[in-house]
């Protein structure tokens, strides 16, 4: 999937113009790739479907933004969407002892996925233990004996003591007095039938009450994967999943997609067999890489300037006037040319004073908002968007940072108090206006 998004990307930018059968074979290519990482055929044309109606729906691009990079973003956002938006899971543990429970199919890589989870928390800091449950896999204590000593997490594990659930319980009782943090039960994936394998793992569940569910599974499984989650969720809810084995297909695209459809959160991905090859899964991340990262990141800057741009319309149109408001107002005022030309632009009434000043005046005005900018511009996010934080000891590192006095950044929020006096009075009128149609 990385090299046909990659070249998917080149292709884009390769082209000259992007007309209506560059975008089509692009799209083709694209749900190609997607098909052949095993995503799900429907979701892949209601992608691609999407792109091609938001690409053509989009009659002005903002400023600095081509055709190309529009395209590219609107690829890098609904990857992005598919994979689970832009949220980044929560992995803090946040009550101790924290118990969380794997589970999955045979091989899906749960033994080795309780040592990666162990080594990335000892990491953190905490204390961690684990607890073998699986009777049925020859081996399977030594194996999570073996890497809870390489992480140095405690074990405890106890194939004498005949079923899984007599080993949970006394597992946990001896990780809760050892004062484990973190406690990781890993579970059997294989038993004669399903129906004994899911029996068990809700057993397990009952006896221990664990604080999450993890599924582990195999990234090789493709689309299956919502399947095998779905079999799991009839017998003990499942709230985070672990993507293992990303490094070795190319259906990981897939598996991923298909886990995020069951609604549980991907809480991390296994890229390798080594006891580091684990990372949190964050949707935006991914589909950066994917893409390659340089491109996606200048891309978005721009983006993001465009969007705080639609908030500040919208804070004007709803009435809310920051000093981040005026800062983009006149940052765009000085985009527009002279002030001279700016205010014949002015809507009658809404300045008159302005109207009526001389060019010497009209100079000296175009210095203030000059002098105004610099000062807004030393201004912290905060600042500009609750002045009254703004005290004397703010002011006077205000004014050193932009090379004006007290006085100065004074003279401008006597302004800006001024303007957002007019600016509610303003709304509250034409409120009152707006009430009073109504009545009619
Ligand atoms: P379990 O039966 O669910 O406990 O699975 P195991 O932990 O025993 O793992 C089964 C196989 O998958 C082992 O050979 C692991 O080394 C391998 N494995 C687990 N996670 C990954 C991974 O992220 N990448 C790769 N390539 N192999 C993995
Ligand atoms: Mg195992």
């Amino acid at each position: 999937l990385m090299d046909a998004i990659g070249s998917i990307i080149s292709r884009i930018r390769g082209s000259t113009l992007i007309d209506e059968e560059t975008l089509r074979s692009i799209l083709r290519d694209l749900q190609r790739a997607l098909i052949r990482a095993d995503v799900d055929v429907k979701l892949v044309y209601e992608l691609t479907k999407s792109i091609e109606e938001e690409f053509k729906e989009a009659k002005e691009l903002p400023p600095g933004l081509t055709a190309k990079d529009y395209l590219v973003y609107l690829l890098y956002r609904k990857l992005t969407d598919l994979l689970g938006g832009d949220k980044e899971p929560d992995v803090e543990v946040k009550t101790k002892p924290y118990i969380l429970m794997l589970v999955g199919t045979e091989g899906s890589g749960k033994t080795t996925t309780a040592g990666k989870l162990a080594n990335f928390y000892i990491k953190r800091g905490l204390k961690v233990g684990l607890i073998e449950t699986d009777t049925i896999r020859p081996g399977a204590f030594d194996q999570l004996r073996q890497l809870a000593e390489r992480v140095k997490a405690m074990f405890f594990g106890d194939p004498s003591l005949g079923n899984a659930v007599n080993i949970a319980k006394a597992g946990l009782s001896r990780m809760i007095s050892s004062k484990a943090d973190l406690i990781i039960i890993d579970t059997a994936g294989r038993h004669r039938n399903e129906e004994e394998l899911l029996s068990e793992v809700k057993e397990i569940y009952e006896a221990v009450k664990p604080n999450e569910v993890m599924l582990v599974v195999d990234a090789t499984n493709g689309k299956q994967v919502g399947a095998q989650a779905e079999a799991f969720s009839k017998y003990v809810p499942v709230n985070s999943i672990f993507i293992t084995k990303l490094d070795s297909t190319a259906k990981g695209g897939g598996a991923l997609v298909s886990a995020v459809k069951t609604g549980a959160r991907i809480k991390f991905i296994g890229n390798g067999e080594d006891i580091e090859d684990i990372e949190v899964f964050n949707p935006r991340r991914f589909v950066a890489r994917l893409m390659g990262m340089g491109d996606v990141e200048s891309l978005l800057d721009k983006v993001k300037a465009m969007e705080e741009e639609e908030e500040v319309l919208e804070d004007i149109e709803t009435g809310k006037f920051t000093l981040l408001t005026l800062m983009k107002q006149l940052e765009a005022m000085g985009k527009l040319g002279p002030l001279s030309r700016i205010l014949q632009m002015l809507p009658m009434g809404l300045m008159p004073q302005l109207k009526e000043l001389n060019d010497d005046q009209l100079m000296n005005a175009q210095d203030r908002m000059r002098k105004w900018l610099s000062i807004l511009r030393s201004m912290t996010k905060e600042e500009l968007l609750n002045p009254n934080i703004l005290n004397a000891s703010r002011i006077r590192r205000i004014a050193k940072g932009s090379g004006v006095t007290p006085r100065d950044v004074r003279e401008l929020l006597r302004y800006y108090n001024e303007m957002s006096r007019m600016m509610s009075s303003l709304k509250k009128s034409q409120r009152r206006l707006g009430s009073l149609f109504r009545r009619f």
